[in-house]
């Protein structure tokens, strides 16, 4: 089975570990260089972005994983995971890091002049349009930024259907990197995890 690396330094790294682990993967949190280079994609949790960017260079991790995604090692980020991954961040710190992996503009805590947590069903390509897919998934996201412009090259997974954010991009793929603003690790639903488990498969 593929083993997946989640970095290790903040957030809900244990959900990752479970939810991988139910998906097939050898799951292994990554904490140290000689971690990161042995495993063949990297899960980014969900957290706070500017305290993972932090430690990530507190920790020297910083710059190898730059280097292994600018490589082209698989990534998956949920939430702050996502805000890690991106290209461009609004309303972040003037001092964190990202890592530059997703062409994508992210705004943080996006959801949050209406409400800071919500749930919906959303319709997921490539997974929730499965046949025998199991109908769609239900979304937990929490203060979640949103995907506010993409690079043509990059793949629009998921939209919020309804409500006052109706529209807004909530989930992306470009090559072997996906990102979502929720958390599908927090709910018992396996199917990203799944999707990503089987690309770093293939
Ligand atoms: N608001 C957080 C940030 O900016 C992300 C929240 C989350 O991961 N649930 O990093």
């Amino acid at each position: 089975s593929p083993r997946i690396g989640i970095l290790a330094l903040q957030g809900d790294v244990r959900e990752h570990v479970d939810a991988l682990t139910h998906a097939g993967a050898e799951a292994v949190p990554v904490r140290r260089r000689s971690e990161l280079d042995a495993v063949d994609g990297i899960v980014i949790p969900g957290g706070e972005s500017t305290t993972m960017s932090h430690l990530l260079t507190v920790f020297d991790l910083f710059d190898p994983l730059r280097e292994r995604l600018a490589d082209g090692l698989p990534a998956y980020g949920s939430c702050a995971g996502m805000i890690m991954l991106a290209g461009t961040i609004l309303d972040t710190r003037p001092d964190a890091r990202h890592l530059d992996a997703l062409d994508i503009t992210v705004r943080r805590n996006a959801f949050g002049r209406q409400v800071q947590s919500f749930e919906t069903d959303l319709e997921v390509t490539g997974i929730t349009d499965r046949p025998d897919a199991g109908g769609p998934m239900r979304a937990v996201f929490i203060r979640a930024p949103w995907v506010e412009s993409v690079a043509p090259d990059v793949e629009v997974l998921a939209t919020v259907p309804d409500g006052p954010a109706a529209g807004r991009i909530v989930a992306v793929r470009q090559g072997d990197v996906v990102a979502t603003s929720f958390h599908p690790e927090v709910t018992g639903d396996r199917r990203v995890h799944e999707y990503f488990v089987e690309m770093v498969r293939r």
